[in-house]
């Protein structure tokens, strides 16, 4: 077995360096706003367990998070209905796209909190009597797992809002199911907001790292979320984490991981770090080519892949 590196050494630059010159996919177009992301926008940051956070080049590029905050959405659902959201929607992956029009059979709960149709619902679960008061909670939560208040990008939230499509037919599809308790442009518009949330590689590593040090932010020391939580959080990561494409990325990277259509990706390995890496160019499973590639070397690089007996 090749020799580990130290992350605490390992050359971000060089890695960045070596997948840079990839130029297959293609850059979101959905909404004006992620149509004109640079597509040679490309960073990797770690974050180890010490709150020790590092780099490569563009680690403090801002990006919005889009399907990368699922994960941390999914936590909120789980803390704040204590743990009844694992009643209301499914852990099962679905083989299909992340805006698959597709509920559980039988059920009518949205298959995984990983897809749209779970995010839309683990959005609405969130304490908060009305859309203000949930975006305000979901602003929150996700600034512990942060460490630091994040901005959102206004412009992209209203964008979502108003031109997602298949996620106001979700919406209304789980009402007329009765798995979504709240109005259907209300779900949509929290979703939306929490997507158009702005943070940069260095930011969504040590979100990772906060999953992957069991809710405890390495970093400020403060608790976002149980240890179960953290968890739960992280298996369906790694089960459903990168849609109808995770059992080739956890065979290939072996660390649970979310992607999104920024070209974001967050993972999270329990116990060792959290890590990032943003580049928008797509494959067609919406998995961020360099961001494979590097995730890959990373894994292999540092022995980190959860499978890899030594
Ligand atoms: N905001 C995007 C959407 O709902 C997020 C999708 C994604 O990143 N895969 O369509």
């Amino acid at each position: 077995m090749a020799s580990r590196s130290d992350p605490r050494s390992y050359d971000l630059d060089a890695l960045r360096a070596r997948v840079l010159p990839e130029t297959d996919g293609e850059v979101d177009d959905s909404i004006p706003q992620l149509a004109d992301a640079d597509p040679d926008l490309c960073a990797v940051a770690l974050a180890l367990p010490d709150g020790e956070v590092r780099s490569s080049a563009q680690g403090d590029v801002a990006f919005s998070l889009q399907s990368a905050v699922k994960p941390f959405l999914f936590a909120l659902a789980l803390l704040d209905t204590d743990g009844e959201a694992l009643d209301r929607v499914g852990i099962e992956p679905t083989g299909e796209a992340f805006d698959a029009i597709k509920l559980e059979s039988g059920t009518g709960r949205p298959p995984n909190p990983m897809v749209n149709a779970g995010a839309l619902l683990t959005a609405s679960l969130v304490e908060g009597t009305d859309p203000d008061a949930r975006a305000a909670r979901i602003a929150r939560g996700l600034a512990s797992f942060a460490g630091r208040d994040l901005d959102v990008d206004e412009e992209i939230a209203h964008n979502e809002h108003l031109l997602g499509d298949r996620n106001h037919a979700l919406a209304h599809l789980m009402r007329a199911e009765g798995t979504m308790a709240v109005g259907a442009d209300d779900a949509v518009s929290v979703y939306a907001r929490a997507c158009a949330t702005l943070v940069d590689a260095e930011t969504l590593a040590l979100m990772g790292a906060t999953l992957a040090c069991g809710g405890v932010n390495p970093r400020t020391g403060e608790r976002a979320v149980p240890t179960r939580v953290a968890r739960d959080v992280v298996s369906v990561m790694a089960t459903c984490g990168v849609y109808d494409g995770s059992g080739r990325w956890m065979r290939a990277v072996g660390i649970p991981a979310k992607s999104s259509v920024s070209g974001a990706i967050v993972l999270a390995a329990p116990g060792r770090l959290g890590a990032a890496v943003v580049s928008p160019p797509l494959d067609s499973q919406g998995t961020s080519v360099r961001g494979r590639h590097a995730s890959e070397a990373l894994s292999e690089a540092l022995g980190i892949h959860s499978f890899d007996v030594e």
